[in-house]
């Protein structure tokens, strides 16, 4: 089969098509998803080497629970062990034995086909095309904030960076009736915040004041945005941390002790969440859409995503019938 594998070096190549283990389902990828950290893998982050990709949607070819066969799905990307002490205590994104699917130790979904546990897979309702079920994966990261905290209702938040990021989180908070403002760099994507009723500005123009929010999220990839975020956050508040990078992020560790500020590191979360929220229509996907790229393409679609101000890339199989 075809897939983009990354040795140092990303190549499109073709590779034996992979064999499910016990307790797994073999996938055919239908559409998947370029993401920040696919970049950032190929600065060297995580030290991945294989098949990258993470967020995609698919089918159910071959699998020992043949309820399962021919099903529509997403995947939950973090494969635990399920036997060490944090997968009992109910933390299997966290188990230290986990592989996670094109990001550490287990081929991802730049391919035409990949293996996942089938304790990983959720189906997709019908009501969810695949252009909008391929965010599943990144959107259930955005939603992972109100599982780790409570933001009441008129609470001010900024959401640092109008990437793709950026604009869930802002979404997820904004229908849990949160005050947003989205503090990005490009009027276009700006201006799809405002689409969406919430408010959206850049860093220079005056309208944001230091200390004033409740809560930050940091959502810019940079390893500058903790320190934005620091300085908007505040006293008491909250500066949740949603970029991961390759390089160091420095900053001024005395201001979270003088302001009694809480930094929230946070990362996956749950796939139900997101699927609901797009069912209900509570977070909208479509615009955050850029291009389709062939999998065969995807060395351009890459290269698409590094020049060019854009949202969402895809990369379609052959599968996806486009
Ligand atoms: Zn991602
Ligand atoms: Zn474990």
């Amino acid at each position: 089969m075809k897939a983009l594998y990354f040795d140092g070096r990303l190549a499109l190549r073709e590779v034996e098509k992979p064999r499910p283990g016990p307790g797994e389902a073999l996938l055919q990828v239908t559409l998947a998803g370029i993401c920040g950290t696919d970049l950032e893998i190929l600065k060297g982050y995580s030290g991945f080497r294989g098949i990258l990709g993470h967020e995609f949607v698919g089918h159910v070819v071959e699998c020992a629970e043949k309820k399962w066969v021919g099903k529509r799905v997403v995947g939950e990307i973090n494969i635990s062990c399920g036997e060490c002490d944090l997968c009992l205590w109910g933390l299997g994104r966290h188990c230290s034995r986990r592989t996670v699917l094109g990001i550490a130790n287990r081929d991802g979904a730049f391919a035409e086909y990949l293996v996942l546990p089938v304790v990983n897979l959720h189906e997709v309702p019908k009501s969810i095309p695949d252009e909008a079920a391929v965010f599943v994966e990144p959107l259930a990261a955005a939603a992972e904030i109100l599982e780790q905290m409570t933001v009441l209702p008129a609470t001010q938040v900024a959401v640092l960076g109008d990437g793709r990021l950026g604009l869930l989180v802002a979404q997820v908070l904004h229908q849990a009736k949160a005050n947003v403002t989205v503090i990005g760099k490009h009027g276009w994507k700006l201006d799809l915040a405002r689409s969406w009723g919430i408010k959206g500005t850049t860093a220079g123009d005056g309208q944001v004041r230091d200390r004033s929010f409740r809560v930050v999220v940091e959502a810019t990839g940079s390893p500058t945005g903790l320190r934005d975020a620091l300085r908007l956050v505040a006293p008491r508040g909250t500066v949740v941390m949603k970029s991961t990078f390759q390089e160091k992020a420095q900053f001024d560790t005395s201001k979270l002790v003088v302001d009694e500020i809480t930094l929230l590191g946070s990362r996956c979360g749950n796939f139900s969440i997101a699927l609901d929220l797009l069912a209900r229509g509570q977070v909208k996907v479509g615009h955050l859409l850029s291009k389709t790229f062939p999998l065969e393409a995807g060395l351009e679609a890459f290269a698409y995503v590094k020049e060019t101000p854009c949202l969402k890339v895809l990369l379609a199989t052959a599968a996806s019938g486009t």
